[in-house]
């Protein structure tokens, strides 16, 4: 058995005690399932079996080099956004020529550094970055690769904050505009179009949206075939959604599945870039309760994880499991607000709980291996979390606690005044 359980009374994540993980590792401290990551992505690879394709796990959902490593035992290619998560995917073992870069704002370095190692592909945001990638590539007498990111207008239906595909998004280039601007990159002597992508958003509970987009993409690789373009890839980007509460996103299987009856009449490889579906479930973040309080209105549980550790609450208003890592037998269920303790109002890890718990009590914030730690920082001079990988009843420590040294670390003071 895998994942998160609960065994006597106890939340186990595979053949490890979260209290375990806590003493050895104190709190807060993310801990991530390495079998459920493998399930996850071999979910997407069995059923694309009998499909030329490529899934390229996007960095951005959880960047740690021991996950990337994970995933590129397993064969999967990469989504990066940045020339730093070219680095890690190049440290952790990933192959450059599985590395698919997205971003609206590529510089011309980090457009170097992808051209020098030789990545799959550009996903290419806007014309301006187009040209400033046919002169960056030509004065280093290469070819860049290039697909164009569109932007098909389709509603995903999804949080404001993490949709992509509508049209007063800053994502992609206007489906309507796109033939031209592969027009002038046909024309142009240093890129070569290879295929075309989108991404409409993330956390994404249904499969009609996806199928509408495709839907918009394949029209126009045929409209270009007929004007002597010819694409190689279709890249339909990421956004499958998880069950954080009581949404009901389809199985990765389900969801592919219309996907793949599309292609089955086409000769194009099929890209994924899946972030969310392929970690979220298999990370928790273990905190500790500090206090407990009552302010005669409410109830509040201070534990000792923060806004600065997991974002996702205060910046989505995202719902996420709380639960307990151990039965309380003493205390009786009260609601909590459970907050941090970060000076913003805004850090409400989860409202409302109802929770039989006592300070110093252990607390598991479920679902939280995509968009955790990825999305943190040292807001109030936190140091930043320990990560750890369970491999069945084994324990690998794969990002140390960052030190208060390592706060300062960068930092300089000024000279000193000379005297007036
Ligand atoms: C964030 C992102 C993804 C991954 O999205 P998930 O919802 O985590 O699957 C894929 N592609 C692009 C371009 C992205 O920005």
């Amino acid at each position: 058995m895998t994942g998160l359980k609960q065994v006597n009374q106890q939340l186990w994540l595979d053949a490890v005690p979260l209290c375990d993980i806590a003493q050895q590792y104190s709190t807060p401290c993310y801990a991530y399932s390495q079998s459920i990551i493998e399930k996850n992505f071999g979910n997407y690879q069995n059923a694309l079996n009998n499909q030329p394709h490529l899934i390229c796990f996007a960095v951005k959902a959880n960047s740690n080099i021991a996950i990337l490593q994970t995933l590129a035992r397993l064969g999967a290619g990469f989504d990066i956004v940045s020339v730093g998560e070219l680095e890690r995917v190049l440290i952790a073992g990933g192959k450059a020529e599985k590395v698919v870069f997205s971003g609206v704002g590529k510089t011309a370095d980090e457009m170097r550094r992808a051209l020098e190692v030789g990545i799959h592909c550009f996903n290419v945001e806007s014309e301006a970055e187009l040209c400033l990638l046919d002169q960056t590539a030509g004065d280093m007498g290469l070819i860049a690769p290039v697909s164009m990111r569109v932007n098909p207008d389709v509603d995903a239906g999804t949080h404001p904050y993490i949709a992509t595909g509508l049209k007063e998004s800053k994502f992609g280039i206007t489906i309507d505009c796109a033939e031209d601007t592969y027009a002038r990159a046909a024309a142009m002597s240093h890129v070569r179009v290879l295929g075309i992508d989108c991404h409409i958003g993330s956390q994404i509970t249904e499969v009609a949206p996806f199928i509408e987009a495709l839907g918009h993409l394949t029209a126009l690789v045929d409209r270009l075939a007929l004007k002597g373009i010819e694409l190689e890839h279709i890249d339909i980007g990421g956004g499958l959604g998880v069950r954080y509460r009581d949404e009901c996103p389809p199985s990765i299987e389900d969801y592919l599945q219309p996907i793949l009856e599309q292609f089955k009449s086409r000769s194009e490889t099929l890209i994924l870039e899946p972030g969310r579906s392929i970690t979220a479930d298999a990370g928790v973040l273990i905190t500790r309760v500090q206090y407990l309080k009552n302010n005669g209105e409410k109830h509040f549980a201070m534990i000792d994880a923060a806004m600065n550790d997991i974002l996702r609450p205060a910046l989505y208003e995202a719902w996420m499991d709380i639960k307990p890592v151990e039965a309380n037998t003493t205390a009786t269920a009260i609601e909590y607000d459970i907050v941090g303790p970060v000076c913003e109002s805004t850090d409400v890890l989860g409202r409302n709980r109802s929770l039989a718990i006592g300070a110093g009590d252990l607390l598991c914030i479920c679902d939280a291996g995509a968009y955790g730690f990825s999305m943190s920082s040292n807001y109030n001079s936190r140091p930043r979390p320990a990560e750890v990988m369970v491999d069945g009843r084994e324990v690998h420590l794969i990002r140390a606690r960052e030190s208060l040294a390592d706060l300062t670390r960068g930092e300089h003071l000024l000279p000193e005044r000379k005297a007036p």
